[in-house]
């Protein structure tokens, strides 16, 4: 690759993401003119080639603020056509679908996963639902309360089968994407071990330290940095863990205090389950507003699908989680836990083919950058810079 825009000649419009990404990295490397804007960067000046690991490595640890779009002076209309944010985007949703575990299943990340998330969520409704009401209408359809009220529905034991079936399904898949992942970019089993880089990393993730423009917020069509991405992604994540916590707890209430649900609203996994459950209702609502105002130029048009389908299911498992609560002493109990069940089978067994798999490839990219960081700073510099980063690659 020659001169500083890393031309091979060939027009950079027909590129594979992989091949444009290669390009756009040199030129930032010859640049630097963003380094303090991301991790992306100071990553980007460790290396001086950029292989297709390199690069998913590099989209992953991109939270598209669209930052160095705005601040570029080669973004479009200049001949060098830099776009890092859109073109690490394609990048990141092909290394989504690369990693998927079985392969088989990896075109469900391309295909609209709207429509098949509903789908099933709406047929297992159904069949649950169908399956009551023909067997025992005036269990779907009457008024339960009391201990053990949602059981009439399905019994505890069924219920805890087919979930538990479901959770681990997507378990399993997840951490074979996470393996595939982490042997593409290269980095050494050993990284898993150092609790500095892994606390980094936490620390990192936990606060979306990268998720800010630099500083002033995310980048949307109007030029203006606004920080309500940031703030809207902090809802979904932590109201996520608050829903997981709150299913922990009744676990536990039920396994070990004898105590079947329903709980009490002052109880440990109602109060959970709430907070968790408004903060996926308010944070993928924001963060579906905040993609409508995005700069068309700088996102990634084909993962849209896979995105809106993501942040539609949570909100669809907190609306029916939050609806069952304030229902669940009436008669239409039934048939809401019935669609609240589907959503939430629907919701494990797509999460391993949907977006909510950044999460968990951004992390193991902030936990690599952690670890070239420290390396970089106990080999002292600039000098050592390349040497270190051959170290670790
Ligand atoms: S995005 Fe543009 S301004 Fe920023 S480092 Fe790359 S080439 Fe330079
Ligand atoms: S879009 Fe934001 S996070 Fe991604 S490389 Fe540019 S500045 Fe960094």
């Amino acid at each position: 690759m020659g001169g500083i825009d890393g031309s091979t000649g060939s027009d950079p419009q027909g590129q594979t993401p992989i091949n444009e990404a290669a390009r756009l990295m040199t030129v930032c490397n010859s640049c630097r003119y963003c380094e303090g804007l991301c991790a992306v960067f100071p990553a980007i000046e460790l290396r001086r080639v950029f292989k297709e690991g390199d690069l998913n490595y590099l989209a992953n640890l991109c939270h598209s603020c669209g930052a160095c779009y705005v601040d570029c002076q080669f973004s479009p209309p200049h001949p060098f056509n830099v776009n890092v944010p859109r073109v690490l985007g394609q990048v990141r949703a092909q290394s989504y679908a690369a990693y998927a575990w079985p392969r088989a299943l990896s075109g469900l990340f391309a295909r609209n996963g709207l429509a098949i998330s509903l789908i099933a969520a709406l047929s297992v409704a159904a069949f649950i639902a169908g399956f009551v009401a023909w067997h025992e209408p005036a269990a779907l359809f009457g008024m339960h309360t009391g201990p053990g009220a949602f059981y009439r529905l399905m019994p505890h034991n069924a219920m805890v089968a087919l979930f538990g079936a479901a959770f681990l399904y997507a378990v399993v898949a997840l951490l074979m994407g996470m393996r595939a992942f982490w042997r593409d970019i290269g980095e050494p089993a050993a990284t898993l071990a150092e609790p500095a880089s892994l606390w980094q990393a936490i620390k990192d993730a936990a606060g979306l330290r990268y998720l800010d423009g630099g500083g002033d917020g995310c980048f949307n069509a109007d030029d203006k940095p606004a920080d309500g991405r940031r703030i809207y992604h902090h809802l979904t994540f932590y109201g996520f863990l608050l829903c997981f916590a709150s299913t922990s707890a009744a676990t536990a209430y039920h396994y070990l205090l004898g105590l079947p649900a329903p709980y009490a609203w002052h109880a440990l996994p109602v109060v959970l389950g709430t907070l968790g459950g408004v903060g996926i209702v308010i944070g993928p609502i924001g963060l579906l507003a905040a993609k409508a105002r995005r700069d068309p130029d700088m996102a990634d048009a084909e993962s849209l699908g896979m995105d809106v389908a993501f942040l539609a299911m949570l909100l669809l498992t907190g609306l029916t989680g939050l609806a069952l609560l304030l229902l669940r002493e009436t008669a239409a109990m039934g048939l809401l836990l019935a669609l609240h069940l589907g959503v939430v089978l629907a919701l494990f067994l797509t999460l391993p083919y949907g977006k909510f798999v950044h999460g968990l490839y951004r992390f193991l990219a902030l936990l690599r950058y952690a670890r070239e960081s420290r390396a970089l700073a106990r080999g002292g510099g600039a000098a050592e810079r390349y040497r270190s980063a051959e170290i670790l690659t």
